[in-house]
C-alpha cells in the first residue's frame, strides 16, 4: 500500500513540477538578447571581430577561452547546445580548432557554418611536416588576412540579419581600417629589428603568416599543431640554432607552458621575453591583447623590444 501512495503522490504532482521545472530553465536557456539572432564563434579571435562588427544586435557565444588551447581543446555538452541553437556559426577551419569542427559538421542544425579563415584566406601557406603537405591555421598573424577574415563575418552576419546591414557595413569599414594601419605600422616596427638579431623563436610554429608578410624569419619548437611535444633532439636542435644566429630573446606563448621554452633559454643562455606571445587566440578582458588590434600590437611590441628594434606606439590616425 505504501509503495501505491507514494506512486501517486509522485504522479499527482508532476504537472505542477514540470512547470516549475520550466520556469527554473527558461532564464538559462533564453538568450540574454529577446528576439536577435543566436551566433557561435569558436575561437577568441571571431569571437572579438563578431563583437566589433555586430555590436548589440546579436546574441553571441563563444566556446574556446581566453588562454585555452584551441588545437587540443575538447568540446563540452554547452558547446554541442549552443552549436545546435544557433543561427549562424562561424568557426575558423583549416583543423584549427579540431574537436569543435567535427561537432559542428556533424550537427543537424541547418543555419549556416562558415569556416570564416578559410574564405578568408582560400590560399593558406602550406609546408611539409613528417612527409604530410600541412596547412597553416594560424592566418590572423598576418593583418591583411584579419581585413578579410572582418569582411566575412560582415558578410555572415549580414545574410542572417539584413535589416542591420548598413550597421556591419559601417563597423567593419572601421575595423579593417585600424587594421589596415597596424599592418603598415608592424612592417616599419619589424623593419627596425637589426638583421643580425631578427629572428623569432617562439613555442610552437604560429607564426608563419607574421614571418612572410613582416619578413622576420621564425624557428619553434613544436610543430604547427601543439598536440605533439618536443623531442631532446629538438630541444638540441633550436638551442643550437639560437647560439649561431646569436638571438637575444626567445618567447613563451599565453596558452601553452613555458617549461621547456624556458629549459631551450637556459640551455642557449639567453633569455625568455617577460611578455607572452598571443599564438593561438586573444587574451583575456583587460589584456594586452583584449582585441583581434591590440593583440597584433602587443605581439609586435613584445618581439621588436625583445629583438633590440627601435619600438614606437601605434598611433591610429
Ligand atoms: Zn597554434
Amino acid at each position: 500500500m505504501a509503495t501505491i501512495s507514494i506512486a501517486l503522490s509522485g504522479f499527482a504532482c508532476t504537472p505542477q513540477s514540470s512547470s516549475t521545472h520550466q520556469a527554473a530553465s527558461t532564464p538559462q536557456a533564453s538568450p540574454r538578447l529577446e528576439g536577435v539572432p543566436k551566433v557561435v564563434a569558436t575561437n577568441t579571435i571571431l569571437c572579438d571581430l563578431t563583437k566589433q562588427i555586430a555590436a548589440a544586435t546579436v546574441n553571441l557565444t563563444c566556446l574556446v577561452k581566453p588562454g585555452a588551447d584551441p588545437h587540443i581543446y575538447q568540446a563540452t555538452p554547452e558547446d554541442r547546445k549552443a552549436i545546435e541553437q544557433a543561427n549562424l556559426v562561424l568557426y575558423g577551419g583549416y583543423n584549427f580548432e579540431p574537436t569543435l569542427i567535427k561537432l559542428i559538421q556533424a550537427s543537424s542544425n541547418s543555419a549556416p557554418k562558415v569556416a570564416v579563415n578559410e574564405l578568408a584566406v582560400p590560399k593558406p601557406q602550406q609546408f611539409e611536416e613528417d612527409g604530410q603537405t600541412e596547412t597553416d591555421p594560424h592566418v590572423w598573424h598576418n593583418a591583411q588576412n584579419g581585413v578579410r577574415i572582418a569582411e566575412v563575418i560582415r558578410d555572415n552576419l549580414a545574410n542572417i540579419a539584413p535589416n542591420n546591414a548598413t550597421l556591419y557595413a559601417d563597423n567593419a569599414k572601421k575595423v579593417t581600417g585600424e587594421i589596415s594601419q597596424i599592418d603598415s605600422w608592424i612592417k616599419t616596427q619589424i623593419n627596425s629589428i637589426p638583421q643580425a638579431s631578427r629572428t623569432l623563436v617562439t613555442t610552437h610554429d604560429a607564426l608563419g603568416y607574421y614571418s612572410q608578410a613582416y619578413n622576420i624569419p621564425v624557428a619553434a619548437l613544436e610543430g604547427i599543431s601543439t598536440e605533439e611535444k618536443p623531442t631532446a633532439a629538438k630541444v638540441k636542435e633550436l638551442v643550437g640554432e639560437i647560439q649561431k644566429k646569436k638571438v637575444p630573446t626567445i618567447y613563451a606563448e599565453l596558452s601553452i607552458n613555458p617549461q621547456v621554452i624556458q629549459t631551450v633559454a637556459n640551455e642557449a643562455n639567453v633569455k625568455v621575453a617577460e611578455e607572452e606571445i598571443y599564438a593561438d587566440g586573444l587574451g583575456e578582458a583587460g589584456s594586452r591583447g583584449e582585441t583581434y588590434q591590440k593583440m597584433l600590437i602587443a605581439n609586435t611590441k613584445a618581439i621588436v623590444e625583445g629583438l633590440r628594434g627601435q619600438f614606437t606606439p601605434f598611433q591610429a590616425k
